[in-house]
C-alpha cells in the first residue's frame, strides 16, 4: 500500500526535489507551504508520516509539532532543522518529533530515516488516531477534510466548536470522556468556561445529529463520568 507523506516546507526548490524523489520511491506526497495549512492538513487528514521544516511562514515547525501532539495526532514526524540550530533539535524532540535531520542533507539519508520511522511505528491504519476523511455513523456522514456534516444526505450546519466536539467524540469513540477532558481538548487549555458549558454544547450537537435528542443513540451520557460516543 502507498504510504502517504505530508511535506511541510516553503522552499520551492526543496519541495520539488524531495517530492519528486519520494514519488519515485512509491510514496504519495502532499505538500503544504506554511505552518498553518500544514497543521490543518496534518490534523484533518490521515498520513503515514510528516516531514516538517522548522522555518516556516505563519507558524513555525516547532509550534506545528507541539499543536499536533496536543491535539492527539501521533503521526510519525521528522523535523528538518537548520545547520547549527542544536536548540531546534532538542526542542523539536521534546515537543514530540520522532526524528530530525539537519539541512542540507542527502536525499538518501532522509529516505533511510523515513523508512526506519515507518517501520518503527505501527501504521495509521492499525491505530486510527485521526479518522480518515469521511466517517459515517447511522444516517450521519462527516467529511473531515471539508468540515461538512450531513444526515440522510441533507447538510447539517455545525459551528466550528460543535464540529471539533463531534470530531473529538469520533476520534475517541467507545471511550468515556469526562467534561474536563472535553474542556481541555476541545475548548483549549485556558478556557474560562464551566463544565456546564460542555453540557450545553453537547445538547446542541445532539439536537443536530440525533434522531431523538432526548434519547440519544450516539452521544451517550455516562452518569457521574461524562459522555461516550458510540457509532
Ligand atoms: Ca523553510
Amino acid at each position: 500500500m502507498n504510504k502517504r507523506i505530508l511535506f511541510v516546507e516553503d522552499e520551492p526548490g526543496l519541495v520539488m526535489t524531495l517530492t519528486d524523489r519520494l514519488r519515485n520511491e512509491g510514496y504519495t506526497v502532499e505538500t503544504s507551504v506554511d505552518g498553518e495549512s500544514g497543521l490543518a492538513r496534518a490534523t484533518n487528514e490521515r498520513f503515514d508520516a510528516i516531514i516538517l521544516d522548522v522555518m516556516l511562514p505563519r507558524k513555525s515547525g516547532l509550534d506545528v509539532c507541539r499543536d499536533l501532539r496536543q491535539r492527539g495526532v501521533t503521526t510519525p514526524l521528522i523535523m528538518l532543522t537548520a545547520r547549527g540550530q542544536i536548540v531546534d533539535k532538542v526542542v523539536g524532540l521534546k515537543l514530540g518529533a520522532d526524528d530530525y535531520i539537519t539541512k542540507p542533507f542527502e536525499m538518501s539519508e532522509l529516505l533511510a530515516r523515513l523508512e526506519a520511522l515507518l517501520r518503527r511505528v505501527p501504521t495509521t491504519t492499525e491505530t486510527p488516531t485521526v479518522p480518515s476523511d469521511v466517517y459515517q455513523f447511522g444516517p450521519v456522514r462527516v467529511n473531515f477534510r471539508r468540515a461538512e456534516v450531513e444526515s440522510n444526505s441533507e447538510p447539517i450546519e455545525l459551528s466550528a466548536l460543535e464540529f471539533r466536539l463531534l470530531r473529538y467524540f469520533i476520534e475517541h469513540r467507545g471511550a468515556t470522556i469526562s467534561r474536563d477532558e472535553l474542556l481541555n481538548e476541545v475548548w483549549g487549555y485556558h478556557a474560562l468556561v464551566s463544565t456546564r458549558t460542555v453540557d450545553v454544547h453537547v445538547a446542541w450537537l445532539r439536537q443536530k445529529i440525533e434522531q431523538n435528542p432526548r434519547h440519544p443513540q450516539f452521544i451517550l451520557t455516562v452518569h457521574g463520568m461524562g459522555y461516550k460516543f458510540v457509532g
